[in-house]
């Protein structure tokens, strides 16, 4: 194992823009080195829920403190194979899922009091190593000491087709493509341009093309990364 002084086992860090299959193979890639998965996009969305739930109206958001965002009350509870989200104690799932917190998200990402106030909880998630994360920050700004990097891309195209499979559309119309392709491109340029913590490719990043690749085949080239990195 390559040994890092910031925590105990090894991580692997996943980014990359939307729809490039991250949680999904992150989860996977987890499963299959049984490590545990951190989605810290959830945690994004579960502020934003938090934020929609809040008395907080949204034109105020930009100005909260970090100790605004942490009286939310967002936490992680481990969970058989990762971690399950907490606003205020409950349980949160596919409520982070919907389009009123889909389309306020990439805002409240480029908060930095937003940031800042999840920064430890994901940190701690990864104390004791063994955690496969994904997200948009973790190979640059969370665990930058992560002994595997690998940065997710695949066409626009692409990915807005799986977006549009996730949800059961399996033959959509050009328009529907379109709509889709450009949803994920604003987050995209939204994630990518902002000031704090932006989508990039981490220093020492493998850069991994899932255009064509069936998921099974994006699942086995990281995991034979970590299997070449001995990191098992
Ligand atoms: O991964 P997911 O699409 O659920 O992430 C939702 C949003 O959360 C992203 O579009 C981005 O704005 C934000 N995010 C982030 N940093 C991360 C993970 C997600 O800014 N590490």
């Amino acid at each position: 194992m390559i040994a890092d002084s910031r925590h105990e086992g090894p991580i692997i860090t996943l980014d990359g823009p939307a729809g490039s299959g991250k949680s999904s193979t992150a989860k996977a890639v987890a499963k299959r080195l049984d490590f545990r998965h951190l989605d810290s996009g959830a945690l994004y969305r579960a502020l934003t829920l938090g934020l929609l739930r809040s008395s907080v109206v949204e034109a105020d958001w930009k100005n909260l403190s970090e100790q605004g965002f942490t009286n939310l009350d967002i936490d992680l509870e481990t969970s058989e194979n990762g971690f399950q989200v907490l606003i205020e104690g409950e349980a949160v799932d596919i409520e982070l899922r919907t389009p009123g917190v889909t389309d306020r998200v990439s805002f409240v990402a480029s908060l930095p009091a937003s940031r800042q106030s999840i920064l430890g909880l994901q940190r701690r998630a990864g104390e004791d190593g063994r955690l496969v994360a994904d997200g948009r920050d973790m190979g640059t700004v969370v665990f930058p000491h992560a002994e595997l990097k690998i940065y997710l891309i695949a066409d626009l195209e692409e990915r807005a087709m799986r977006r549009l499979r996730e949800v059961g559309e399996d033959s959509p119309d050009d328009l529907g493509l379109a709509q889709q392709a450009r949803t994920l491109d604003t987050r995209d340029q939204s994630d990518s341009q902002r000031a704090i913590s932006p989508l990039k490719k981490a220093q020492g990043a493998i850069e991994l093309d899932t255009t064509g690749l069936a998921f099974e085949e994006q699942v086995q080239a990281i995991v034979d990364l970590a299997h070449r990195l001995t990191l098992l």
